[in-house]
């Protein structure tokens, strides 16, 4: 038989193993045969990983990619996707809120909005939420039918001026949602605290950006993710706490999944790498929610996702214009920025310099969070019926970040001028070359992830 694609010459690694001298057959989209190079198929096209690692292609759990709306001046999906081909991501999950809610993603016609701006445009795969609000409970389980991943609620506001979600609509929309088996992602921090902060700080008259770590507190969060645990529990509903960024968020989750319950945890590479230590050092665009805490925060968030309390790594990738990101004043900064091609780079520089395994990564890039959406083993897998999504890195490739570098609109990123040692070279959606050697070699392939059941 000949088939689509051969990938030869692998360092194969999955969660559990790493297997040398081994390749991947591909065909319609499919892996169809893992064996040793000798006895792979004949293709129509044939890569040499050269020896290179060769990952099940990465899932990123939470990116906002600005489009469709007035927004697509900070990101669209092709920019968004090449950003996410070029950092080894396969698949993302974006996020349903809009910074304009007249494209939030909130009931049936909004969800194939969104899809079709992305199937138009994206050379990844994609999976989309959708948002919980005060007033769609109705049409959240209809928006399973047409395939959206899970939800997305916010506790504190989900777009400047947005009024939070009161706590009796968030636990009917529980309710309901635990009933379809879909997981629901927690921006958790508490809305009221914030705001009493805001007002309280700019009546200080304080402006540096230092002030984002006071207003937004260890104790907003923590309060969060405590309540939605506590909602969890009381409805039966599966949640995820989206980029969590304390201590004591992650001693709180540790803490309900040992009760049992199905409480899940996403944090970003900036809340593992960064601290209070470098707000002075990167200025404004450091800004993101929740914000980047302190070294016994970065410490507790380590040991997490070491022992499995932290199940994914996700980026926020949360793209602006570098006139909303480099400001001298802090209430005029936008949060959030681009993450989707700095995240593998700053993690495999962390497995060469020892701290965790890339079987380990593998987990926490993929894996985990295929598993926990219902879409394990079409992705997160590298196994004989799993969708042929592959990330190749080099983890001997050396280099410098830089912003004017990145395939996002936003040049911006906390990360210019970071040395890393380790790089996704190759990207592979479905048996699709979409990126080789930092290009996007491919048209628009990506599809809608729906989760099996
Ligand atoms: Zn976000």
């Amino acid at each position: 038989m000949t088939v689509d694609l051969v990938v030869r010459g692998c360092r194969i690694v999955t969660s559990t193993a790493t297997l040398e001298g081994f390749g991947i057959a591909c065909d319609e989209g499919k892996i169809v045969q893992i064996s040793t190079d000798s006895t792979l198929p004949a293709a129509d096209e044939v890569i040499d990983a050269k020896g290179n690692f060769v990952l099940p292609g990465i899932v990123d759990t939470h990116v906002h990619m600005r489009d469709p709306g007035d927004t697509v001046y900070k990101e669209d999906w092709t920019t968004g996707s090449a950003g996410a081909a070029c950092g080894g991501v396969t698949t993302v999950f974006d996020m349903p809120s809009a910074l304009d809610t007249a494209y939030e993603v909130r009931d049936i016609s909004t969800f194939r909005r969104k899809e079709e701006a992305a199937r138009s445009q994206s050379v990844v795969d994609f999976a989309l939420y959708g948002l919980i609000k005060e007033d769609n409970l109705d049409d959240l389980v209809k928006m399973v039918g047409v395939g959206a991943v899970g939800f997305k609620v916010f506790f504190s506001a989900s777009a400047p001026g947005a009024p939070p979600i009161t706590d009796g609509a968030a636990v009917d929309a529980f309710s309901r949602i635990a009933k379809t088996g879909r997981r629901i992602a927690v921006h958790a921090e508490n809305a009221r605290m914030i705001e009493r902060n805001e007002r309280a700080f700019k009546t200080m008259g304080r402006g540096d950006v230092m002030v984002h770590l006071e207003i937004r507190n260890n104790l907003s969060e923590a309060e969060a993710i405590q309540r939605a645990i506590l909602f969890a529990e009381a409805t039966g509903a599966k949640i995820h706490i989206a980029h969590m960024s304390s201590g004591s968020g992650v001693d709180a989750v540790a803490a309900a999944k040992s009760r049992g319950l199905p409480v899940s945890a996403e944090t970003c590479p900036h809340y593992l790498l960064l601290s209070s230590d470098d707000y002075k050092r990167i200025g404004s665009v450091i800004r993101v929610n929740p914000p980047v805490r302190h070294k016994t925060d970065s410490e507790r968030l380590w040991l997490g996702i070491l022992d499995g309390t932290v199940d994914c790594i996700g980026t926020d990738h949360a793209p602006h214009s570098r006139e909303e990101k480099v400001t001298d004043d802090y209430w005029k900064t936008l949060s959030g920025f681009p993450g989707l091609e700095t995240s593998a780079r700053l993690m495999l520089t962390q497995i060469n310099s020892g701290r965790l395994s890339l079987n380990q990564y593998v987990k926490l890039s993929s894996e985990n969070a295929a598993r926990l959406f219902g879409i394990y083993p079409q992705k997160g897998a590298l196994t004989v019926g799993a969708d042929c999504d592959l990330t190749i890195v080099d983890m001997k490739h050396e280099g410098v970040i830089k912003a004017e570098e990145l395939q996002s609109k936003s040049k911006v990123t906390p990360f210019d001028g970071v040395r890393y040692r380790g790089k996704p070279v190759c990207t592979i959606v479905r048996g699709n070359v979409v990126m080789e050697d930092g290009e996007i070699v491919s048209k628009p392939v990506g599809q809608l992830v729906k989760p099996a059941s």
